[in-house]
């Protein structure tokens, strides 16, 4: 890799996360329409259609690494009046400004819990549905964040995971690859004045497991059905799983 972030211990990566968006919260929603081209915007869209919360029936759903509430806000829209949603978050930061951008329409229907993917503060088989997009990557053990998904779901629970992926489209992956390495970093720069921490999240981009790969761990956690959707040339991926 570019930058020798590789030799980080596990302990110290959530440091370096927390750091990252401590300093960018304030500015976490402009940064996310430069730097993606208002492109996180379809993508998150097409998280919270394939999840379609029932709008007849009460429907209790997790977001984790839920931020801002960009994600829970749209699960509200396709839900009813009985859709409920928690964000979660590690970062009290990206949460009070969350808390500040509730839809009038939604107010009641959103709390926000500040705790680790890693160690979920909730009962076993609480939630209907389970969310977590741009999120799974920055978790230290991912496989503890699959592990507590699965056990506060319920039988019949949804699982879904939006994450940036290998662009696999000859032509896309060399413009991408310069944009990642040069524009990001720049960009984080200019409004954060901040390159490293930008280097440090495209590297983890390249560090993440393959769609194979990846839904191979999902399964490991024991949901089933596992399936997933690359879009934009593969720039992200939507990953699904059932509880059964
Ligand atoms: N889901 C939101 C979105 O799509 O706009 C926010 C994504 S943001 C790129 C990643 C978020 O993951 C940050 O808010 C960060 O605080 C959170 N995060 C990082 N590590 C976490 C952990 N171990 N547990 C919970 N959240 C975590």
């Amino acid at each position: 890799t570019h930058f020798g972030y590789q030799d980080i211990p596990l302990e110290e990566k959530q440091g370096r996360v927390d750091d990252v968006f401590r300093s960018v919260a304030r500015r976490y929603d402009i940064m996310n329409d430069l730097m993606s081209a208002g492109l996180h915007r379809p993508w998150k869209d097409a998280m919270a259609t394939a999840l379609s919360p029932s709008r007849t029936r009460p429907f209790k759903h997790l977001d984790v690494a839920g931020g801002t509430g960009d994600i829970a806000f749209r699960i509200l829209d396709r839900g009813g009046a009985q859709t409920h949603v928690t964000v979660l978050d590690i970062n009290g930061d990206m949460l009070d400004v969350g808390r500040e951008r509730v839809p009038a329409r939604h107010a009641g229907q959103v709390d926000f819990v500040e705790a680790n993917a890693e160690d979920l503060p909730f009962e076993d088989k609480s939630f209907d549905g389970y969310t977590i997009a741009f999120g799974i990557r920055n978790v230290p053990r991912m496989e503890r964040a699959l592990s507590e998904a699965f056990r506060v779901l319920r039988p019949g629970g949804r699982f879904l995971c939006l994450e940036f992926s290998k662009v696999d489209m000859p032509g896309l992956d060399k413009v991408y690859d310069l944009y990642s390495f040069n524009v990001i970093p720049q960009m984080g720069k200019m409004v954060t004045g901040d390159a490293e921490s930008y280097r440090y999240l495209v590297e983890s981009i390249r560090r993440f497991p393959s769609p194979g790969l990846f839904a191979q761990m999902i399964e490991e956690a024991g949901f089933r059905r596992v399936t997933w959707k690359a879009m934009t040339g593969g720039i992200v991926c939507l990953h699904s799983g059932w509880k059964i």
